[in-house]
């Protein structure tokens, strides 16, 4: 029987029975556990509090079967201000949806913990607009699941200081103004191309591609510490959206939602 004791962040809830629930919790250095809790859904049970989804705790686990059980819990962040506002509530739904599609059970996920973390910290702290966390979200977690883009300089000439950009949405490597054409038959092979489909690009500023930049290398407690002119927002936001869910090749109706609200 093994039993661990670690801190672990609840990404999703589902009922189970009448009065149990299964949760799914990220795990430090365990990443993804599937975790039985036994009356969770009565208000007088005593690991309540740590098995509402957002909930940060210490966990106590036992491992049976395929699931592990709650041994003890000790609540260490509720993210209270998140659930009282509709907004920044589908926010930290759609936040947690991509957490659990992108991580793994039994793998060290830490880094992805500490990005959800900082991620509802802000949130819950509106150390920032929510568009501003959700699209800094969007490209880091891109990067730390192995998506990262190449956005250095030009994928064919090296350029570095051109004033605008063409960003392979796909491919993550941008083109500068002089090599925008090649990117159209270098890409001749690509099943977009293939299918008579457009491939995906966007044409970005300087600007925005020194915020993407600056969130692909920032320091993990430090990604959200750009600024953008206000007219170069939208731009970003887009992007951001786009690259990552063209990297994971789906879309998630926690978005659709809280995007129906802005
Ligand atoms: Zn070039």
């Amino acid at each position: 029987m093994t039993e661990i004791k670690k801190n672990g962040l609840v990404i999703q809830e589902k009922d189970l029975g009448e009065n149990d629930k299964l949760l799914t919790v990220l795990v430090e250095r365990y990443g993804k556990l599937y975790v039985v809790a036994k009356g969770a859904k009565s208000v007088r049970n005593r690991h309540m509090a740590c098995t509402q989804l957002f909930s940060y705790a210490t966990f106590g686990l036992r491992k049976r079967g395929n699931y592990y059980y709650i041994v003890d819990s000790d609540l260490i962040e509720s993210y209270y201000d998140i659930r009282t506002d509709i907004l920044k509530l589908s926010l930290a739904s759609f936040i947690c949806d991509v957490v659990n599609d992108v991580v793994q059970e039994g793998n060290n996920e830490d880094d992805i913990l500490k990005l959800a973390l900082n991620t509802f910290f802000a949130i819950a702290k509106n150390l920032k607009p929510l568009e501003h966390i959700r699209a800094a979200f969007e490209l880091r977690i891109a990067v730390i699941s192995g998506f990262a883009p190449n956005l250095d300089a030009c994928s064919q000439c090296d350029k570095s200081d051109s004033h605008s950009y063409y960003f392979d949405i796909v491919d993550g490597v941008i083109y500068c103004n002089n090599c925008k054409n090649k990117l159209f038959y270098a890409n001749a092979e690509n099943e977009f191309l293939e299918r008579g489909l457009a491939k995906p690009i966007a044409i970005l500023s300087e600007s925005v591609i020194a915020a993407m930049r600056y969130v692909v290398n920032a320091r993990a407690e430090r990604f959200l510490s750009f600024s953008l002119q206000a007219d170069e927002l939208t731009s970003f936001y887009n992007v951001c959206e786009k690259f990552l869910l063209n990297q994971l090749e789906r879309g998630f109706y926690s978005l659709d939602f809280y995007k129906t609200m802005l």
